[in-house]
């Protein structure tokens, strides 16, 4: 074990952990085998995240909690803008390019802050699809260079504030999801004697590919169909109001894993742009939805988790099929608008959660119980020798061998001839004999299939201190995949094969499925728990983790840090959120904290009247039910 410590470099961990791989240049590990951030790729300056989490723990901010990096924001929203004017400066597209960023993806002010500062120069904008978002965007967007989309379903009151927003000097296109809302639209915009830009959402044939391919397609819930954009047309000339259509609009669906269908649609799309410019219609903007997705498995496949295709291969088909459509139909070239969010916004944020407990923390039992010597049964003796006996030749056979003798010693228990003693000792047995024949197994050329399954459900079971429900809810909800890393001993030997419990009272908050390159992990390699914090970091989270996340448990919100790293390479903690207290996650409920601790006094005021505790340890008790409400919602490891 030593040795095999000895043999083991930081490199391996890097590997194991396909750090390199989805880490995007963002993340890899230093030399004291601590996993780190950089602030942009390339960059020299790098951060400790071992580091910022002690330091945050000093300062009794500690996990789970949430780290986030704005200048990883800022980095993302910079390569997406500079990879688009790059493509359209090589082929010399006459449009420009015009992000906005969909606030569904991730609404928290200082997201949607730091992308307006830092897209200020590219003019990029904000997409909202609610009136929520939209009162948040209005007050936040300024450029009166960028756009300002709203999409989703729309009453008189959305229509009417969007519009205010045109009123106050903003970019507003307002897209028609269906028919109706254009007359709508128009309507109130007489009311408020604005003209309104209006776009229209088509419904492709074309379809995405991966987990959110149903977004898009002629069965999608969205948009306009060819009758409906004709329609649509023709309303607006009715009205006189023809010049108002500025955006064709289409949406594949989020993360589109395949390169080819984004090809497909953005030639359909520019098929249907060409064809309604033909009819007179001056339609200025393109707009292409979201869809460019993130490799989370580091795979560049068109796994559901990967994508197989770079950034900047995106942005050349986007514009290169563009300029060719509008070429062939002999049409401008449109502005480009893109809603990029989960690309832009999943790198900035990891979880950062502890590891309490293994679960599978073998227990020997006892020799002897209490007051009786046990009597050790034949089938326990017989695989006290099937364990002695295993060999690299024999295994299978004896595996087998142990698994009659188990279940037929579970019958003689169920029938009153085996004794607790035993059915425990057999079960240790057995458990010893499955990791020896897994060992073995490992050791053969081709390991029987078995075995593989044995292997996993072998695996231990490390409980962390946080709900899946809350912070990485997708992987409950979709089975999606986040790589997970450990913070610390990168340097040494992850020997034990875990899964990861959370610490809700439910079975499916759990995680027992790991990034991999060619495959989908079942068991991630982990170190053996030590007297020190041992933490894990779920990466990638920033792009709807942080929205979607449930009261599960009443877990509640976590803490979080932001953290900058300055021109030297020192980090600082820009802004600290604590988590939900005990009293904070009940009023979500409808529990007041006063009248609960009214309530408290009084159960106590009446077990002092029956004497039941003392009226000291009353004035005690009382305190430590304060002190719990006002607490952190999440486990205090005992220290
Ligand atoms: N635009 C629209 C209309 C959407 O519905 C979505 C999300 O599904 C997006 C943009 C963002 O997509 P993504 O995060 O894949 O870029």
């Amino acid at each position: 074990m030593e040795d095999c410590r000895r043999m083991w470099r930081i490199a391996d961990s890097v590997k194991l952990y396909g750090i390199e791989n989805w880490g995007n240049g963002y993340f890899s590990a230093n030399r004291k085998g601590h996993l780190t951030v950089r602030p942009k790729q390339g960059d020299s300056r790098s951060v400790d995240i071992k580091e910022v989490v002690d330091s945050l723990a000093e300062r009794k901010i500690t996990a789970p909690l949430v780290l986030r990096f704005p200048q990883l924001l800022q980095d993302r929203l910079r390569q997406l803008n500079e990879c688009f004017r790059r493509s359209i400066a090589e082929t010399n597209y006459k449009g420009q390019y015009l992000g906005v960023f969909p606030m569904k993806v991730n609404q928290r002010r200082f997201v949607i802050e730091e992308l307006l500062k830092a897209g200020r120069s590219y003019s990029f904008g904000l997409e909202v699809g609610s009136k929520s978002e939209l009162f948040a965007g209005m007050a936040l967007y300024d450029n009166p260079q960028a756009l300002f989309v709203c999409n989703g379903f729309k009453d008189d009151e959305y229509i009417r504030s969007a519009l205010i927003g045109t009123l106050l000097g903003k970019k507003v296109v307002i897209v028609a999801e269906k028919l109706p809302e254009i007359d709508r639209i128009l309507r109130i915009a007489r009311g408020l004697k604005v003209v309104p830009m209006i776009g229209l959402r088509a419904r492709l044939y074309s379809k995405g590919s991966g987990r959110w391919e149903s977004s898009g397609g002629e069965r999608s819930k969205f948009g306009l169909n060819t009758s409906e954009i004709l329609a649509a047309i023709q309303l607006l000339a009715r009205r006189n109001r023809l010049s108002c259509l500025k955006m064709l609009h289409f949406h594949l669906g989020s993360q589109v894993t395949e390169v080819k269908r984004v090809q497909e649609a953005i030639k359909e799309a520019a098929r249907v742009y060409a064809e309604i410019v033909k009819l007179g219609v001056k339609v200025k903007y393109l707009n292409i939805g979201g869809g460019l997705g993130v490799d989370y498995d580091g795979s560049k496949t068109s796994s559901d988790y990967s994508v197989n295709y770079s950034l900047e291969e995106y942005a050349n088909n986007v514009v290169y099929t563009i300029k060719e459509t509008c070429k062939e139909s002999n049409v401008p070239e449109p502005d480009i608008v893109s809603e990029s969010g989960r690309a832009v916004a999943a790198y900035h944020s990891m979880l950062i959660t502890e590891v309490h407990a293994n679960l599978n923390g073998l227990v020997s039992i006892a020799p002897s119980l209490p007051g009786r010597k046990p009597t050790v049964h034949a089938l326990v003796k017989e695989m006290e020798q099937i364990l002695r006996s295993m060999d690299l030749k024999t295994y299978r056979e004896y595996y087998h061998d142990a698994l009659q003798l188990r279940d037929e010693l579970f019958t003689l228990f169920d029938l009153g001839y085996a004794d607790l003693w035993n059915r425990g000792r057999g079960e240790e047995l057995f458990r010893a004999i499955c990791e020896k024949a897994s060992a073995f197994s490992r050791k053969s050329k081709r390991i029987p299939e078995e075995f593989e399954t044995l292997h996993e459900g072998l695996a231990d079971t490390y409980v962390c201190n946080f709900s899946v429900f809350q912070s990485v809810p997708d992987s409950w909800a979709l089975d999606h995949l986040f790589p997970i890393v450990p913070i610390q001993r990168l340097g040494e030997n992850p020997n034990v094969h875990a899964t990861i419990a959370d610490i809700t009272c439910d079975s499916d908050g759990k995680i027992d499925r790991f990034v991999d390159l060619k495959d989908i992990k079942r068991v991630l390699r982990l170190h053996e728990p030590s007297s020190q914090p041992y933490y894990l970091a779920v990466l990638l989270l920033g792009a709807y983790q942080d929205i979607i996340g449930d009261f599960h448990n009443l877990m509640g919100a976590i803490n979080e840090a932001q953290i900058l790293i300055d021109d030297r390479g020192d980090w600082h903690l820009a802004q600290l959120t604590e988590g939900d207290t005990v009293a904070e996650a009940l009023s979500y409920v409808g529990y007041d904290s006063a009248a609960l601790i009214e309530t408290y006094r009084q159960q106590i005021q009446a077990s002092v009247s029956k004497r039941k505790i003392k009226s000291r340890q009353a004035l005690m008790l009382m305190k430590e039910l304060e002190d719990g409400l006002a607490g952190y919602t999440y486990l205090k490891k005992p220290r």
